[in-house]
């Protein structure tokens, strides 16, 4: 049994991270300020005697005594992020730099959730952990694409100069009960705005491609991830390879739910990649990991999810 750290634990990755620790016996600390995150996410754990949280900025050091670290302290919708940009990249560097100094301290194993954000609006398709990205040093997604990026910068110094032991995950557009239903991000809008029957948000032609990854399949990969030889340090890809439109994505939800929803076009977003596809070879090789479920069916949980959430009356 190890006594965990997860930053970002009670937003929507976090708290199914936090559940599947939990379950294998782990003592986890879940440490969060709420920017993005909610109590209630986490609110089943709570009973648990082996779970604590504790409210914490990961921009400001923290002292505490575990064996393992995973940070995922960030904002990571678009909306988010970009309304207070400033935030955004000092949680991404000062997050990275306070975290770091603590596994170094502890001689702790060090996870990062980074992102298919680094490589921008990428010119190679599907993008291999190689590709260095074709990232707006200075638009409106810098905050979070630059943030992250320079964390990674962060953890490959701290492995090569204080030997630390590191896992740098890239993430790939993921979905999930859980999501913020606010947050702005293409899953959890469509799912509302079909559930509430209103129109469904396309922005631009809905062409641009992205690849949805249900989340039980991403904490699989972070476990195992975590879980390798010292050797591992990555980046690797984490994300499903199945590529869909968001025009193909919206029809998906209004047949899913059934929904009278018709689909209102709107400007696409300043930045807004065209396309994106993870090539997991690596994955496959090094961790033995594919996702597993279909869009279908991360889909239907999910509109389940915020079908129920909706029928409370808390979103
Ligand atoms: P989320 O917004 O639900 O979770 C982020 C959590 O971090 C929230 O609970 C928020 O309150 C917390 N947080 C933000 N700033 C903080 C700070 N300064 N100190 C402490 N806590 C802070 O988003 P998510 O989708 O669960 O993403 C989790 C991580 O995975 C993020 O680092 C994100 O960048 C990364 N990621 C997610 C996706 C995705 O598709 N969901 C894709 C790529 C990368
Ligand atoms: N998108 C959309 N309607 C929405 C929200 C998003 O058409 O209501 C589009 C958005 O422009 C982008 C894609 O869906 O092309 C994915 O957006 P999201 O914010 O979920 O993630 P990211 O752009 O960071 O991959």
């Amino acid at each position: 049994m190890k006594r965990i750290l997860v930053t970002g634990g009670a937003g929507f990755i976090g708290s199914h991270l936090c559940e599947r620790l939990l379950g294998q016996g782990h003592e986890v600390l879940c440490i969060d300020n709420f920017y993005t995150g909610t109590r209630r996410n986490v609110a089943r754990l709570m009973d648990d005697q082996n779970f604590e949280l504790m409210r914490h900025d990961v921009t400001f050091p923290l002292f505490v005594e575990v064996d393992e670290i995973y940070n995922l302290a960030c904002p990571a919708s678009p909306i988010h992020y970009q309304f207070d940009p400033v935030q955004t990249t000092k949680t991404s560097v000062h997050g990275a730099i306070n975290l770091l100094g603590l596994a170094k301290r502890r001689r702790a194993k060090i996870f990062q959730a980074s992102t298919s954000e680094v490589y921008g609006d990428p010119t190679q398709h599907p993008q291999t952990e190689e590709y260095w990205g074709n990232v707006n040093p200075i638009g409106f997604r810098s905050c979070y694409d630059e943030g992250k990026r320079c964390a990674e910068t962060l953890f490959f110094d701290y492995h090569r100069q204080h030997k630390l032991r590191i896992k740098v995950a890239r993430i790939f557009n993921t979905y999930g009960p859980r999501m913020h239903p606010n947050d702005g991000r293409v899953v959890s809008n469509f799912v509302v705005q079909a559930l509430n029957g209103e129109p469904i948000t396309l922005y631009g032609d809905g062409q641009q491609t992205r690849s949805f990854c249900f989340v039980d399949d991403l904490v699989e990969g972070f476990l195992r991830l975590m879980d390798t030889g010292d050797e591992v340090t990555g980046p690797i890809n984490l994300g499903n390879p199945g590529e869909f439109t968001i025009k193909q994505l919206a029809e998906t939800v209004i047949e899913l739910t059934g929904s009278k929803s018709t689909i209102e076009y709107r400007p696409l977003p300043q930045d807004d990649p065209r396309q994106r596809q993870p090539d997991i070879t690596k994955a496959k090789a090094i961790l033995d990991w594919e996702p597993t479920i279909q869009l279908k069916e991360g889909v239907s949980r999910t509109i389940a999810y915020f079908d129920a959430l909706l029928k409370e009356g808390v979103a």
